[in-house]
């Protein structure tokens, strides 16, 4: 997941901002730092949301 698609995510759920915690990270030719493992979080909801294989899961999450 690029950073610049991080920018332009929000809580599927509240709409809300998401926080990235990032656990294994690329840079991309062009510089851009690219994430393959990590998580989203919603402060207002609780809930992580998955990145796996550079693909963020942004389906809502059974808690
Ligand atoms: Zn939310």
């Amino acid at each position: 997941m690029k950073m610049s698609t991080y920018e332009i995510l929000c809580c599927p759920v509240c709409k809300g901002d998401l926080e990235l915690k990032v656990v294994e990270k690329t840079v991309l030719e062009s510089g851009e730092e690219d994430v393959i493992e990590g998580t989203l979080r919603c402060q207002k909801c609780g809930v992580d949301y998955p990145i796996s294989g550079g693909i963020p899961n942004l389906l809502p999450q059974n808690k």
